[in-house]
């Protein structure tokens, strides 16, 4: 009961049968943190679509190699090659070295990945400072293949020598020649031009910092994913995703990098998540606009409903953050777990013809949206309950929403809190905080089981 399936590709701007490059197999890379503060959920909103991806190829029977890399060095302010290290200002604010805070945020991100069911077993989660021989290998061979050049603060990709450099992201290069007569940076010979390799400024040490053939210095922002995807993926392979932001410098400087290095195409497939918005425009990592997992959970909102929420809403459509969006999703979520748990515990037939519904759309460019809807009119449908639990179990497998870990009493929203709270405690090894929460829920009348990668609850 297999379906092609078809995705967005941003580098034809058109939907693509999907071609494995090996068969049965699918590599991919998302471009992860950077780790100088907590995830917001509109970071998320690109982990939660990567998530769905992986799942539906493995709905599909494909076995999936997935890299989510780790941002710790390199990523400056500007997203450019000028200003401060990202790291380097944040360890700074913290009164920390860039080491401390790139280890607290990368634990900080990995349980909200878990808060939010996202699959990591076998997902590598390579981190830039552990890559540098293989960066600077990299630049090595850019240089000896002549598409670099030094200027006082580091060395540089000459985009000019990579003619297809404005395709992917159809920028427009000579506006921007004609744009940048006030250029920060008057070493580099086009405004394009980007870092591959920055020195350590004079007079001044970084925590973060290595010898290099062209000195002491770090590595640029692009390189490493480049390099990191080499290593553990192999070029060319199947699918590259991140935030559409990343189009026009990231990825266009990737591309440009590791093709000019190799000698042929890096990626086959690019996907890009569009924005999570807040009312004055995106979500950033700093000031009101920056709304956490905990955030949520302050207010109640599990992770769980905030996944929901994002389904329902297709990954190539902007959405509007609104904290009454996602309390209706929670309620809708809740009445969905209702539903399921009037069905009783007796497994019958899986309903084909709703599965096979729902695997079109979902290989049709991730089309959750249509697969809720699917989901709403079938549990309003005449098959029986039993055949309705079977099916339901079965979508879970890629909606990732814990239909079997919800329990029949109507638990309090302070004890699931809690519970949630005890499961991170626990994928943390914390059994101190963790066995604290089991009292602190016993306390309140409730008993807590685990199971497999969740809980069960009941009232005592
Ligand atoms: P960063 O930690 O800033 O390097 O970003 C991590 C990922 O989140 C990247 O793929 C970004 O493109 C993506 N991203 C950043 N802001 C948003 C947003 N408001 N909505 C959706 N994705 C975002
Ligand atoms: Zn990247």
């Amino acid at each position: 009961m297999s379906t092609d399936i078809y995705l967005y590709n941003t580098k034809t701007r058109t939907k693509e049968l999907f071609m494995p490059i090996r068969k049965g197999e699918v590599r991919m890379y998302h471009c992860g943190p950077t780790v100088y503060n907590f995830a917001h959920i509109g970071n998320l909103r690109a982990y939660v679509f990567a998530d769905i991806l992986r799942r539906t190829f493995e709905w599909n029977g494909y076995a999936v190699h997935q890299v989510i890399n780790i941002t710790d060095v390199g990523h400056l302010v500007s997203d450019g090659d000028d200003g401060e290290d990202k790291m380097q200002k944040g360890a700074r604010c913290e009164g920390k070295t860039a080491w401390d805070i790139a280890k607290v945020y990368e634990t900080a991100f990995k349980e909200d990945l878990a808060s939010l069911h996202i699959r990591t077993q076998g997902t590598h989660f390579p981190r830039a400072t552990e890559y540098i021989q293989e960066q600077i290998a990299l630049v090595q061979v850019l240089e000896q293949k002549g598409y670099t050049y030094k200027t006082s603060d580091g060395v540089y990709f000459d985009t000019s020598k990579f003619p297809q450099y404005a395709d992917f992201a159809k920028l427009d290069v000579k506006g921007m020649q004609e744009g940048a007569r006030v250029e920060v940076n008057d070493e580099k010979k086009n405004p394009t031009d980007f870092a591959l390799w920055k020195f350590s400024p004079k007079n001044e040490k970084r925590d973060m910092e290595w010898q290099s053939p062209w000195g002491i210095g770090f590595p640029g922002w692009h390189i490493e994913c480049s390099a990191m995807s080499e290593k553990l993926l192999g070029t060319p392979f199947d699918i590259h995703t991140g935030g559409i932001d990343h189009i026009p410098v990231h990825h266009t400087n990737e591309i440009a990098q590791s093709e000019c290095a190799s000698g042929h195409e890096y990626v086959h497939y690019w996907m890009h998540v569009h924005f999570l918005n807040v009312k004055d425009g995106k979500m950033a990592k700093s000031g009101e606009n920056f709304i956490r997992l905990q955030t949520l959970l302050d207010r109640n909102i599990s992770p769980l409903a905030y996944r929901y929420w994002l389904l329902t809403s297709h990954y190539r459509s902007t959405t509007d953050f609104s904290f009454e969006a996602i309390e209706a999703a929670q309620t809708a979520l809740h009445r969905l777990y209702g539903a399921y748990l009037s069905f009783g515990d007796t497994l019958g037939e899986i309903n084909t013809g709703v599965i096979q519904k729902c695997k079109v759309s979902l290989n049709d460019d991730i089309n959750t949206a249509q697969v809720i809807a699917y989901v709403w009119e079938y549990i309003k449908s005449d098959d029986s309950d039993e055949n309705k639990k079977a099916t339901i179990d079965e979508l879970d497998k890629v909606l990732g929403l814990q239909f079997a870990s919800q329990k029949k009493e109507v638990v309090p929203e302070e004890i699931l809190a809690l519970a949630e709270a005890r499961l991170l405690a626990r994928k943390n090894k914390d059994w101190a905080e963790s066995d604290r929460l089991r009292a602190d829920i016993e306390a309140k009348g409730f008993s807590v089981k685990d199971i497999n990668d969740g809980y069960e609850i009941a009232k005592k």
